[in-house]
């Protein structure tokens, strides 16, 4: 699209004519002033307010959004914007030359840059207006009584409770680090309810999708007469204005300063580079003014450094709900284990795990670093026990096969990290093999380790990682699990 000038204002324009810009090129967007005789469209504000979406987003005509603009309602921001002769993406904050390209571009037929980066979010280019709301906010009526949920919080819960409350109200920011089976989900609800109360808007993001579908249901059950709004790829809440909003960390980039608070979930459960956009996109979705509360088992070594060094204000829930201690990691070398499966074999040691595991009737899950490897020894595997299972992020059969383990079907699972974090069964040991390899980071370790002992009927679990060479990343993990452990039974939060 194209923008003419006239009287202070932008005015759209179909076909390139030369007195007509890009917006990008345009040095200062006109904002015309709120006219308060204007009648607004209800449903545009309901799609925009606390947004910036493209114009092929909004399932309005140009005519009508172009007169909310004229009458101060809507604004134009620039979807890239110069910083000196560098480009950059105001939707995703991508600075790096090498995730824009070029194309000839037909809208406004000109070259134009594009952003790479978001671009699975519908593509901008220097001729793309980001569309956002400038008139009142949406009422929010409220119910007589916000929050159903009556559960007890552990000591360790309630103690990060308060902190959260309190941060949401002087709009801090807040890290709680709890352990893997901790109950995170149920400190958030006290900080909800009074933001609710005192008609804030909230947020809580989670890069998984999965997270988003688990944590729909228990919020709308927490909070039954108000409106969540649950977004994902793909979801139909995605025009719904709602006090309570869950997310995928992806979904954050078409909010722009919405909320009064943002919960931001696992941001450790991707790799730097793409957690830095998502980043941005959470700091974008955020009201200038607004709490942020970050919510992890294993922050990286960066947070964890700032901690130490009183930087970062935190609370940590070092034990679980059970009261009992995490399981901490056995290692155990295993030779060069991806040589003997090339030979059709499994370390000896790694066997008689597994036999125990079989003839004992305890569940367990074998982590393996690669597809490949795990694919050699299922067939070793299933010579024991033919009900033995393996998964991985692409197979289409991973939710059956989950939830056979659940049903107690499979007696063990093979997986790779796909199932280091958000599934969890009552009773398992867990095993590593090739511990060593670089994808199992401290994180991802300390994720794994988190998967035994997490019921309260069965607190404890086995957890071993083999391996051809330990690594930091091994000495970390095992030193952060023993660390809240030491830190449990301090603060008097683990019976021993
Ligand atoms: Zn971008
Ligand atoms: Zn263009």
């Amino acid at each position: 699209m194209r923008f003419q000038i006239k009287d202070e204002k932008l005015i759209p324009q179909r076909f390139f004519t030369e007195d007509s810009y890009r917006i990008t090129q345009i040095p200062e967007i006109l904002q015309p002033p709120l006219n308060p005789d204007f009648p607004y469209s209800r449903e545009l504000q309901q799609i925009l307010a606390g947004k910036q979406l493209l114009l092929d987003d909004i399932p309005h005509p140009l005519d009508e959004i172009q007169s909310h603009y004229e009458n101060g309602y809507i604004t134009y921001r620039k979807g890239i914007d110069y910083i000196g002769k560098k480009p950059m993406c105001m939707r995703c904050g991508n600075k790096d030359q090498q995730l824009f390209a070029i194309f000839h571009c037909s809208r406004c037929g000109e070259n134009c840059f594009y952003c790479r980066r978001c671009i699975m979010m519908g593509r901008i280019s220097e001729c793309t207006p980001l569309i956002g709301w400038n008139g009142p906010a949406p009422n929010i009526t409220l119910p007589q009584k916000i929050m159903a949920w009556n559960g007890k919080l552990s000591e360790g819960q309630q103690v990060a409770s308060d902190k959260v409350v309190e941060a949401i109200w002087q709009k801090k920011e807040w890290l709680v680090w709890a352990v893997c089976g901790a109950g995170k989900t149920e400190v958030l609800f006290a900080g909800i309810e009074t933001a609710l109360a005192a008609y804030k808007r909230i947020c809580i993001a989670t890069p998984r999708t999965d997270v988003v579908l688990e944590l729909t249901p228990r919020l709308k059950e927490a909070f039954p007469e108000i409106r969540v709004a649950s977004l994902y790829g793909g979801s139909t809440d995605r025009h719904l204005y709602a006090p309570l909003t869950i997310a995928t960390t992806h979904q954050l980039l078409r909010f722009y300063q919405a909320f009064d608070a943002v919960i931001l979930d696992e941001v450790d459960a991707f790799p730097y580079t793409v957690e830095e956009s998502l980043q941005h996109a959470a700091i974008q979705a955020r009201k200038p003014s607004s709490a942020m509360i970050y919510l992890t088992a294993t922050p990286n070594e960066k947070w964890q450094r700032e901690c130490r060094a009183g930087k970062r204000s935190f609370t940590t829930i070092p034990a679980r709900f059970h009261r009992h201690p995490l399981p901490i990691p056995e290692f155990a070398w295993c030779g060069n284990w991806q040589k003997q499966l090339q030979k059709g074999r499994l370390p000896a040691n790694v066997l008689r795990w597994i036999k125990d595991r079989l003839e004992s009737g305890k569940q367990a899950l074998v982590f393996f670093p690669h597809i490949p490897l795990m694919e050699k020894a299922l067939p070793l595997l299933r010579k024991l026990d033919s009900r033995i299972e393996a998964v991985h992020a692409e197979d289409p059969e991973r939710k059956e096969k989950v939830q056979k383990m659940r049903a107690k079907e499979v007696p063990l699972l093979l997986t790779t990290t796909i199932l280091e974090r958000g599934v969890t069964f009552p009773n398992i040991d867990v095993a590593v093999v090739g511990a060593e390899d670089l994808i199992f980071t401290e994180s991802a370790l300390v994720q794994i380790a988190g998967r035994a002992g997490r019921n309260k009927d069965y607190p404890d679990g086995v957890v071993t990682f083999f391996h051809f060479g330990k690594t930091d990343e091994m000495l970390k993990a095992r030193k952060q699990i023993v660390t809240m452990n030491r830190e449990g039974v301090k603060r008097g939060l683990i019976d021993i």
